[in-house]
C-alpha cells in the first residue's frame, strides 16, 4: 500500500497547510480543489493551470482515487447499483436512486446511498451486511469518492445523500464527519446539510454528539421494534442502548436541532408487525414528532424473513395514523434483481422520503 495521503480525506485548510509545507502558496488549494470536485480530474498531471513541478509534487504526495468501479447493475426500477473495489481489494456497494416522477416532490432529485464500513459489527437479525461481521471502517476519502465516482459514471450531479449503505455510520464517527464536511463544503461537493441523512442502529452517545455538531444533518433511526422485548430479539444493540435511552437521545437531537427526524421500521411477519407495536411506535413518534418509514422487509438469503401481507402493512400504517403520525409505505409488485440485498429496498423507500410532509404512499 502506498504511503501517500488520500487527497479526498483532507479539507481546504489542511490542503493549504500542506501546500505551504511544499513551498507553494496556499491559494493554489482552491485551484486544485476545483479540479478534483468540480471538474472531477482523473490525475494531477492533467491539471493544466498548475505548474509542472507542482503537479509532480502533488502526484508524489497524494493519491486521487480511493474507490474503483468494478461493475454497475440496473435494477428494474431505475435504481443503479455500483460495486466498488477499495485499494485493499475489499468490496462495497453504493446505490444511485434517481428521481421517481410522481412520487417525489422535486423531479430532479438524485440520491446516492453510501456505505461507511466494510461489513458491520451490529448483527441485526434481518440484515445482510452484518452476516460476516465487520472488516474495517471506510476512510473519509472512500466515503467521499463513492459520491464522486457515481457522479462521474452516471454523468449526473448528485444532490442528495443518504448514509444507509453497508455499515453503521455512527460507529465510524470521525471519518464520517470528515467526509460529510467535504461533501457539504462549497469547495467540495456543495450538497446542503439538509440534503444529507444519516441512518443509525441507535448509538446513543453518538446521536447526542451529532446533535451538537454545527451541521444540520438529518437523522434517521432504525427502530424496527417499539418495545425492548421485540427490538432486542432482532437488534442485539438494544441490550446496550435500550429504547428509553435511545428515545431520550432522539429527543435531545430533535430539540437541539429543531428538525424533524425519521424512524425506519421494517415490517417482519410475526416478529414486529402486531398492532400493539404499531400503537407503541405511534406514541413514540408522536412524542418526538417524527415521521415513520415503513418498509416491508426484504428477503435475505439464509435468513428467515417474511413480509406481512399488504393488508397487514396497511393496517399497521393506519394504526400509526390514529396517533397523528405521517408514514410512508411502499408496496411494490414483484421483486427486482437486487431483492437479495437487504439494503436496496430501503433505498427505494428513501426516494419516497422526498414527498411533502403530509403525503402518504401505498
Ligand atoms: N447501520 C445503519 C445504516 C445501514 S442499514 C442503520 O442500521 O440504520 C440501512 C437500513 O436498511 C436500516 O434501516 C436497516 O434496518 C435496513 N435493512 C437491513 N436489512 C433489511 C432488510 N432485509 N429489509 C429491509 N430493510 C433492511
Amino acid at each position: 500500500m502506498s504511503t501517500k495521503a488520500d487527497f479526498k480525506s483532507i479539507g481546504r485548510e489542511e490542503l493549504g497547510q500542506r501546500l505551504r509545507d511544499l513551498d507553494e502558496p496556499a491559494y493554489r488549494a482552491d485551484q486544485i480543489l476545483q479540479w478534483v470536485y468540480d471538474k472531477q480530474a482523473e490525475s494531477f498531471a492533467g491539471m493544466s493551470n498548475l505548474s509542472a513541478p507542482l503537479r509532480k509534487k502533488l502526484a508524489d504526495s497524494f493519491t486521487l482515487d480511493a474507490v474503483h468501479a468494478l461493475k454497475t447493475r440496473n435494477a428494474t426500477d431505475t435504481t443503479e447499483k455500483f460495486l466498488f473495489q477499495l485499494r485493499d481489494h475489499s468490496l462495497i456497494e453504493t446505490v444511485l436512486i434517481p428521481a421517481t416522477p410522481g412520487l417525489t416532490s422535486s423531479s430532479d432529485r438524485r440520491t446516492v446511498c453510501v456505505s461507511t464500513q466494510v461489513g458491520c459489527a451490529y448483527g441485526c437479525k434481518f440484515c445482510a451486511s452484518g452476516l460476516d461481521g465487520i472488516k474495517r471502517n471506510l476512510t473519509a476519502a472512500e466515503i467521499v469518492d463513492q459520491v464522486l465516482q457515481v457522479q462521474k459514471l452516471s454523468g449526473e450531479k448528485v444532490n442528495n445523500i443518504v448514509v444507509m449503505g453497508m455499515g453503521e455510520p455512527l460507529a465510524n464517527y470521525e471519518n464520517l464527519m470528515r467526509a460529510l464536511r467535504i461533501i457539504n463544503a462549497p469547495w467540495g461537493l456543495g450538497i446542503g446539510a439538509r440534503k444529507i441523512t444519516v441512518s443509525t442502529v441507535g448509538l446513543v452517545p453518538q446521536i447526542k454528539q451529532l446533535a451538537d455538531e454545527p451541521m444540520q444533518i438529518r437523522l434517521a433511526v432504525s427502530l424496527h421494534g417499539a418495545t425492548d422485548e421485540v427490538r432486542e430479539k432482532i437488534m442485539p444493540v438494544n441490550k446496550k442502548y435500550p429504547l428509553k435511552e435511545l428515545l431520550d437521545a432522539c429527543d435531545y437531537y430533535v430539540n437541539t436541532k429543531k428538525r424533524m427526524m425519521t424512524f425506519e421500521y421494517i415490517l417482519i411477519e410475526g416478529v414486529n408487525d402486531s398492532l400493539e407495536q404499531a400503537h407503541k411506535l405511534g406514541a413514540a413518534a408522536r412524542r418526538l414528532r417524527a415521521k415513520v418509514n415503513l418498509i416491508p422487509c426484504n428477503p435475505v438469503e439464509g435468513l428467515l424473513l417474511k413480509r406481512p401481507d399488504r393488508d397487514r402493512c396497511k393496517m399497521f400504517q393506519h394504526t400509526l395514523q390514529t396517533h397523528g403520525i405521517t408514514s410512508t409505505l411502499r408496496l411494490e409488485k414483484g421483486t427486482d434483481i437486487n431483492a437479495a440485498c437487504g439494503q436496496l429496498r430501503l433505498q427505494h423507500e428513501t426516494g419516497a422520503k422526498a414527498a411533502p410532509k403530509d403525503e402518504h404512499h401505498g
